[in-house]
């Protein structure tokens, strides 16, 4: 096969820089694909994908590798990386930006922000633009302006046959339906183009109390959660904190409850809207108008190659009886917790602008749940990483009477039915959108929408 491959830039197994260049964000991953292909233009884009179907190959594309786990075996694929492809244009009059398809979160906030101008990033500095915005794309002004995924105005992606394709509103309009919320299985996107906010800082911060405190701020935080006004976007953490040096010096090695997030508005109505939280006087406080590209790293994810184990479930609440999901979580992760491998448990707050339908939507415009539920960590070897994976999904078992049926994708972390991340109008819809575009499945997405027969 790899004959027949003539771009400059294609690893195959025995070049000495294959392992570099097969290296997933998440390294629990261990791929080994056929080549991996390297290009810098979406002329080389083309180039590979023509060159891996005419070789009778798949094609996997990737920027970071953070959502790698799903893909399986790649004996037989070539895997694009996207990573010498970056850059980020921002155009302050039409408040938007375009950004190369390797391109990670950090520089476009960055560069958003020298213009007053704010992405709808998430919780993390180094997530690809691309992943996260074709798979939805949820952060810290979510419940006020909703899923990145609904801020996307264009796409340039190489199709099954090897052309370069502009999808927008006008041209293209069934494919950029699909690729927003369907992700990587309609073609190598090369560039995106989305909306920015006029957004230049934010009452951000988080508050901390003792793993003890659990219940009683659990109980609180749900109640609040689910009344909360669209401006404020929160997460509920519980976690055992590794004893690292990455982590500030009073939270190493200490077991807490965590509730961070940002609101929109003046200070006076955000301290107003955090209030019931203070109440219960948190151990740590660091709630306060802070610049808005702080909250690239608000939530203090791990940067760079980090092996991670975990599982997700969407969940929904009846208002006012929340008692009973406050006793499991305390149970599966609270101060007693059964598990001693399960690093954290974190709820993330849904709703808002998050849960309304947007108009000219794509395939996922909005999430049809309360809360998303997330647990896991990061497993030092293989056999804690089966231990990790194996007490997450206990603890999603166990949230089992609160599970909507449907999983954020871009959440799941393991192969899994592709068709729990939409409704059932929509799938069929990609499905035949997929049969158009791609109807030999040439492209291997994490979350593989077969085409429709
Ligand atoms: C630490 C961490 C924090 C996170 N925080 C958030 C968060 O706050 N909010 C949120 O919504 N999600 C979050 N996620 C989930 C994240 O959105 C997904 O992991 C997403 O898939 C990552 O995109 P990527 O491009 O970096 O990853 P990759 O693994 O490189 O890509 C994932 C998939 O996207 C598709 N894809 C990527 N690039 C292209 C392209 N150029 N053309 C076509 N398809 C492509 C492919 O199908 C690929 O398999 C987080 C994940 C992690 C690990």
């Amino acid at each position: 096969m790899t004959e027949t491959l003539t771009s400059p830039d294609l690893i195959t197994p025995d070049d000495p820089r294959y392992d570099q260049a097969r290296q997933a964000w998440n390294l629990t991953v261990d791929q080994r694909p056929a080549a991996v292909a390297l290009p810098r233009t979406p002329r080389d884009v083309a180039a590979v994908v023509r060159a891996a179907a005419d070789a009778g190959h798949r094609v996997a594309v990737q920027g970071t590798g953070h959502n790698a786990g799903p893909l399986g075996p790649l004996d037989d694929v070539v895997l694009l990386r996207t990573t010498g492809m970056t850059g980020v244009v921002v155009n302050p009059g039409t408040r938007t930006a375009r950004v190369a398809a390797g391109t990670v979160w950090l520089p476009v906030v960055q560069a958003a922000a020298e213009y007053g101008l704010a992405a709808l990033h998430g919780s993390s500095p180094d997530v690809g633009v691309a992943g996260y915005s074709l798979g939805g794309g949820t952060g810290w002004y979510a419940r006020a302006l909703g899923l990145q995924t609904n801020a996307l105005t264009a796409v340039e992606l190489v199709t099954a046959d090897g052309s370069l394709v502009r999808a927008d509103a006008r041209s293209e309009p069934d494919l950029f339906w699909a690729v927003r919320g369907g992700g990587g299985n309609f073609g190598a996107v090369t560039a995106l183009e989305f909306r920015l906010h006029p957004v230049t800082s934010a009452y951000a911060g988080m508050l901390v109390w003792d793993r003890s405190r659990n219940s009683a701020v659990l109980g609180r935080w749900l109640q609040w959660a689910l009344e909360a006004p669209d401006a404020v976007t929160t997460s509920y953490r519980v976690m055992h904190l590794p004893d690292v040096p990455m982590l500030p010096e009073p939270l190493r090695g200490w077991s807490v409850v965590v509730v961070d997030g940002a609101a929109l508005g003046s200070d006076e109505q955000a301290a107003a809207v955090l209030a019931p939280l203070r109440e219960l006087r948190p151990e740590i406080d660091t709630f306060t108008r802070v610049a808005a590209p702080a909250l690239a790293r608000l939530h203090m994810d791990p940067e760079g190659p980090t092996p991670t184990a975990s599982a997700t479930s969407m969940l929904t609440l009846a208002r006012g009886s929340t008692a009973e999901i406050v006793d499991v979580v305390d149970e599966v992760a609270g101060a007693d917790a059964r598990s001693t491998v399960l690093m954290g448990l974190e709820l993330r707050q849904l709703g808002g602008a998050l849960g309304r339908p947007h108009p000219g939507g794509g395939a996922l415009s909005r999430f049809d749940g309360d809360l998303i539920a997330f647990a896991g960590g990061m497993p030092l070897d293989e056999q804690t990483g089966r231990a990790m994976e194996a007490a997450a999904e206990d603890v999603m078992r166990a949230l089992s009477p609160w599970a909507s049926g449907r999983q954020y994708l871009n959440f799941v972390e393991r192969p899994v039915d592709a068709a729990v991340g939409f409704d059932p109008a929509a799938w069929d819809r990609l499905r035949r959108i997929r049969a158009q575009a791609d109807p030999g499945g040439l492209f291997l997405a994490n979350h593989s929408i077969p085409p429709a027969h």
